[in-house]
């Protein structure tokens, strides 16, 4: 199984490469073991006793691999799909002025001590990237939480983690034209 670095370990503050496309058995046995780790950790079975904590996204750096791969996976709200997408090189290419964040927070894989405090971030944002299960390059338009996560795996390849994003400051005001999620 695939073992978590924590944002102890320097790896998580590196910017991650691109990978070539088409990808090699290595990188795509890695994008399914992401997948399948993602899943395992929402079986509540299987994640209570492996000691492993829920996630819907991880990033290739955090298990220390510093390549610009990323999987998602999460039950959609209020609906009966799934969101499962493993990505290579995934890059935002539109971002809206519009904002919004959490409003429990967000949390980390890599992260073990709980970072209370509002991250902003776009509130829709257009990503382009190589679809690792379909093989093809793929355009996505995502709105509020799918937007949140999927920026939080991309700044995974930057090195940037949720909590640099946190403004105690501007955590007081209250802004009626951003989101909450
Ligand atoms: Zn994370």
């Amino acid at each position: 199984m695939l073992k978590i670095i924590n944002d102890s370990n320097p790896r998580l503050r590196e910017r991650s490469l691109p990978v070539n496309i088409p990808l090699t058995t290595e990188e795509q046995t890695l994008a399914k073991a992401m997948l399948d780790y993602l899943k395992h950790s929402q079986d509540e079975e299987y994640a209570a006793k492996h000691n492993l904590q829920s996630g819907v996204g991880l990033a290739a750096p955090q298990v220390g691999v510093l390549k610009r791969i990323i999987a998602l996976y999460y039950p959609k709200a209020d609906s009966d799909q799934v969101v499962e997408l493993a990505l290579a090189n995934p890059r935002i290419v539109a971002s809206s002025l519009r904002e919004c964040y959490i409003s429990g927070g967000e949390g980390c894989l890599s992260v073990p001590v709980v970072h209370p405090g509002r991250v902003y971030r776009p509130w829709k944002v257009t990503v382009e990237a190589y679809d690792i299960i379909n093989k093809k390059n793929i355009k996505l338009v995502l709105r509020g939480y799918d937007a949140i996560v999927i920026q939080h795996e991309i700044d995974h390849l930057n090195g940037v983690l949720y909590y640099d994003h946190i403004d105690p400051e501007r955590a007081l005001e209250d802004d009626p034209s951003v989101v909450v999620v």
